[in-house]
């Protein structure tokens, strides 16, 4: 037994490995892409590539990158705890769980919920309990913090039956993210989490917004599925459902609208040239006319959404900004919060363009009504602390 922890995260096809010690310090991490296809790689963060034979799958990969943290010596003997990320928990899991036959058996049951991870997240625990026959593993679900909703927000306005027979309801993703946004900002204003209330902005390539209410997860963009809400790289977010009907009457079946609403919408469609907000802005600002289009709708999109989570608060601690868009993207969160001034919201320029570096994260002017904050997400982190916490308690 040594006391290193493991977080492992399988995409569709993809696997990320993070090592950290006993204190939370990140010993390092890899990274395996495009599995189950030719041209399957994996390198680690220091930059080493591995081989992986073609065709190599989540199994075959986090052999290769286990006996790497093992010959490097960052690995010795057996983990303290392992975490694993799972998409999607249902309404069975409120928190983080150690994986037993029956959790398994809950986690697949939601599968049909979340078709394109459950099963590959399933792969990934029993591929790792192989290798670590021994040691507890913890299943932290991004569905789990949201578990809080009440009912006005996680209803749809559907025949009660749908959410009675097949679960359809709004769940809310990203929860691991949004609870290190509680957490980080809980520590930096030096207050309790069941005293916190913030409104949460993780924008990445997948986007969401979450309202959280003394400590609690109590509103949140995505619903049934990740694809409701925020403007995304190439997901749409929130469209009219009468458009399914529509396109159907123009010959696209239910699966092929899917796809175009999940891979091809969003900035990526709305630009026609990228998903990646860097170079649409790059693009923008060399005059490419539906670059700046498409940040403007994704920002216009991103302000109604902050004001509607500001429905389920009393109080706002902070308006926080996370994700590879929202950490980095000072020209979105000034499009965005130009919008808000109604609210109250004023930054502070010159802050906002250093993304808060010297600030603690503040980048709020000293008029504005309420404290914003840019504060990197570590959702890898999150995950080691709920395994050991877990497995500790
Ligand atoms: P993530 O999914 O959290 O890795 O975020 C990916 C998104 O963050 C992509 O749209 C990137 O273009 C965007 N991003 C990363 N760095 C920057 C930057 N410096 N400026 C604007 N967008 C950025």
């Amino acid at each position: 037994m040594n006391d290193t922890i493991l977080v492992i995260n399988c995409g569709s096809s993809s696997l990320k490995i993070a090592v950290f010690d006993a204190s939370f310090q990140r010993l390092g991490s890899a990274l395996a892409e495009r599995l189950g296809q030719s041209d399957a790689f994996a390198r680690s963060d220091d930059n080493q590539h591995f081989h992986l034979k073609p065709g190599s799958a989540h199994r075959e990969a986090l052999g290769v990158l286990v006996s790497h943290f093992q010959s490097t010596g960052l690995l010795r003997g057996q983990p303290l705890a392992i975490g694993h990320r799972v998409v999607h928990g249902g309404e069975a899991f409120r928190e983080a769980v150690v994986i037993n036959p029956q959790v398994l058996d809950t986690i697949a049951a939601c599968a049909s919920l979340a078709p394109l991870h459950n099963p590959v997240n399933l792969l990934g625990i029993e591929a790792t309990a192989e290798l670590f026959p021994d040691v507890a593993q913890v299943a932290v679900f991004d569905t789990a913090f949201h578990q809080t909703l009440p009912e006005k927000a996680f209803l749809y306005a559907l025949p009660t039956r749908f959410y009675r027979d097949w679960g359809i309801r709004r769940y809310g993703f990203h929860g691991t993210s949004h609870r290190y946004m509680l957490s980080e900002t809980a520590r930096l204003l030096d207050k309790p989490e069941s005293e916190v209330s913030l409104v949460s902005a993780h924008l990445g390539n997948g986007c969401s917004i979450t309202a959280i209410r003394d400590g609690a997860s109590v509103d949140t963009s995505m619903g049934l599925t990740p694809l409701e809400g925020l403007v995304m790289g190439t997901r749409s977010g929130d469209v009219d459902p009468g458009l399914f009907d529509f396109l159907a009457g123009k010959g696209l079946d239910p699966a092929e609208a899917h796809r175009i609403l999940n891979n091809e919408s969003g900035l990526l469609g709305l630009s026609g040239q990228t998903n990646d907000m860097r170079t649409l802005s790059e693009m923008a600002d060399h005059g490419h006319a539906p670059s700046a289009l498409a940040i403007d709708v994704f920002c216009f999109r991103l302000a109604r959404y902050i004001g509607a989570m500001m429905a389920s608060l009393k109080t706002l601690d902070a308006l926080v900004f996370t994700g590879g868009i929202g950490e980095n993207s000072a020209r979105v969160r000034a499009t965005t919060l130009a919008q808000l001034e109604l609210f109250g919201f004023r930054l502070d320029e010159e802050l906002n363009r250093h993304h808060g570096a010297y600030t603690a994260g503040r980048i709020d002017a000293s008029t504005s009504r309420h404290r914003i904050m840019v504060i990197p997400t570590n959702e890898e982190l999150m995950i080691a602390r709920e395994a050991v916490a877990t497995t500790s308690g």
